[in-house]
């Protein structure tokens, strides 16, 4: 302990002594580290930054996939091309020295943490630690596990979660932080960290009072769970006989279960994702916080030189925006299309659009996969060019990747490149590639409306439509995850489909014929003939959204709620 003894010292002078560990598979924290996929990685890293606004005494712990998530191209049919990312880690992070083992398959494994600091508004350091096992002295298969974000199989997932809970655990204790009274698991990826807590008390309540458990999907099939035989013989002796019944469903090793049988505070990620959330799983107390983004982060600077202006304290204090109600509108309006000719810049020249300063542009951009339905908007070219022909020019901005296995959001991908030819001369439409945070940044805050079309109720929360409020423009939505919380018609945006709370799924053939509708009735007049009624839209959108879905006031929850209770 005397190494770690020097390491202590120097953690302990970055922050205060962390009290709270947040453990995440992924954390998007930085646009130049590609360790993160999308909305959970991004979420992760808003946290960690709203923590050092608030001086919250916490730590974060991913793993390095130091191969990145992939590098999408993209072929002239919509064929997608996943390339591997590699980053320079020295860039960025710091190697610190380690002896922290885990066990995998009965051999002992190095995990060895890289240190990146986040400095808050005034001046107090986050510490994330992310960890790998490309270490001298592992076998050359075990070196390869925190290379690849969600990649490999079976086995290799389970191996990088035993490094991410066990390891991160562990390395937390090596490291000197002995000051922890609280273990947040962000999703069930780390929920095996809650093994390692058993084993240094032997006492259950015990370990409940230090966990805390976030669950971010409302599909069965997103939640991790493996073979009970293959995870015992990965996981070895510290998997306990007794919690099997409990934590196992079918056989198989579910991580949810695992993460809601120790842990004393459980919530989903908005309102209606609580209430799934319990009827997924009867028996447990589940609570709901709603999520937020960085505010400071997701605002262009157009945006933050106005806000700066005229409602300074606003990235430590962003409920602070809601005096954007009493800003000039001229203003409003010139910051905006300060950023629109931004994106459009980027898009005639990475894309040859020719698209124009002036014209209706829809954003859409996430990662592609069937429940948020990405070819909803185009599946009916004629009836969108008509929209068109009738109202006024429209210009369409899509971007987002598929999972290498999601056969569906591949196909998706191509659907809106058949339907670009097809509209071509009508309509000007693009698709960015390789979607990550800084084309998000310019998508949120370019496009005059946000589009989003989730199924229902499968949208745990979503937080683009919170980037795109920060940056005045409005979101047109399914009422789902936090959308139910953020629309107010008309004033914040637009729902799409039915607006019944109860209603159990979503009807395409009604939601597309509403999304035309109201485009054509009500969105596009308001934006070409009302244009003084539409930058009042804008206006509330930062007013009443970007103020409260923010994760200043999200992480405010967590403290209140989850960590000192
Ligand atoms: C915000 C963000 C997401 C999440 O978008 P949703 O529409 O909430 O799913 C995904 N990827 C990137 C790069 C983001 O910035």
């Amino acid at each position: 302990m005397a190494e770690s003894g020097t390491i202590h010292n120097s953690i302990v002078s970055l922050g205060g002594k962390p009290k709270i560990a947040y453990f995440s598979m992924e954390i998007g924290i930085d646009e130049n580290i590609p360790s993160y996929s999308g909305g959970l990685g991004i979420l992760s890293g808003d946290t960690i930054k709203s923590c050092a606004d608030l001086n919250v005494p916490v730590v974060g712990i991913t793993l390095l996939s130091e191969n990145g998530y992939f590098y999408q191209k993209l072929d002239e049919f919509g064929n997608q091309i996943e390339l591997p990312t590699k980053f320079s880690i020295s860039n960025f992070l710091q190697e610190l020295p380690s002896n922290t083992t885990v066990e995998i398959e009965g051999r002992d494994v190095k995990v060895r943490p890289w240190l990146y600091k986040y400095c808050g508004v005034c001046g107090y350091i986050v510490p994330v630690f992310f960890l790998d096992t490309n270490v001298a002295g592992n076998t050359d298969k075990d070196r390869q596990l925190t290379k690849y974000l969600y990649g490999g199989d079976e086995k290799y997932r389970l191996a990088q979660e035993i490094i991410l809970g066990i390891g991160g655990v562990r390395i937390l204790r090596d490291l000197g932080y002995t000051t922890i009274d609280k273990y947040h698991m962000n999703e069930g990826h780390a929920a095996l960290g809650t093994l390692e807590l058993y084993d240094q008390s032997n006492d259950v309540e015990k370990v409940r009072q230090q966990c805390v458990f976030t669950t971010h999907t409302p599909v069965a099939a997103g939640h991790d769970q493996f073979d009970l035989n293959m995870a015992k013989s990965m996981i070895g002796k510290i998997l306990p006989e007794f919690i099997l019944d409990d934590i196992c469903f079918e056989n198989r090793l579910n991580m949810t279960r695992l993460a809601l049988f120790f842990s004393h505070y459980i919530n989903g990620v908005a309102k209606k994702h609580g209430e799934v959330s319990r009827m997924m799983f009867p028996g447990y107390s589940i609570d709901s916080i709603t999520n937020g983004v960085h505010s400071a982060t997701w605002v262009c600077e157009p945006f933050q030189r106005l806000f700066d202006k005229h409602i300074p304290g606003w990235r430590s204090d962003p409920y602070s925006l809601r005096a954007a109600s009493g800003m000039d509108k001229t203003e409003i309006w010139n910051a905006h299309m300060e950023a629109k000719r931004e994106l459009i810049n980027f898009i005639n020249k990475q894309c040859n659009a020719s698209m124009n300063y002036n014209d209706f542009t829809i954003g859409f951009a996430r990662r592609q996969t069937a429940y948020k339905r990405p070819d909803l908007l185009i599946s009916d070219p004629n009836r969108l060019m008509n929209i068109a022909d009738k109202v006024g020019p429209i210009q369409i901005i899509y971007s987002g990747k598929a999972h290498p296995n999601d056969g569906g959001g591949k196909e998706s991908i191509r659907n809106i490149f058949d339907a670009m030819k097809k509209i071509k001369g009508n309509i000007k439409m693009a698709y960015i590639q390789n979607y990550e945070m800084s084309i998000a940044k310019m998508m949120v805050s370019g496009v005059d409306l946000w589009l989003n079309t989730p199924r229902r109720p499968m949208e745990a929360s979503g937080t683009s439509g919170m980037k795109a409020a920060h940056n005045g423009v409005p979101q047109f939505s399914t009422l789902d995850g936090w959308w139910i919380e953020g629309w107010i018609e008309n004033i914040t945006g637009w729902s799409i489909g039915s607006r019944k709370s109860n209603e159990r799924e979503s009807d395409d053939d009604a939601d597309r014929r509403d999304l035309y509708n109201k485009l054509e009735s009500w969105i596009m007049p308001k934006f070409y003939k009302d244009r003084d009624n539409w930058i009042r839209t804008m206006r509330s959108c930062i007013a009443i959204n970007a103020s409260f879905f923010n994760t200043n006031r999200m992480i405010q929850q967590y403290v209140l709620n989850a960590y000192f209770i």
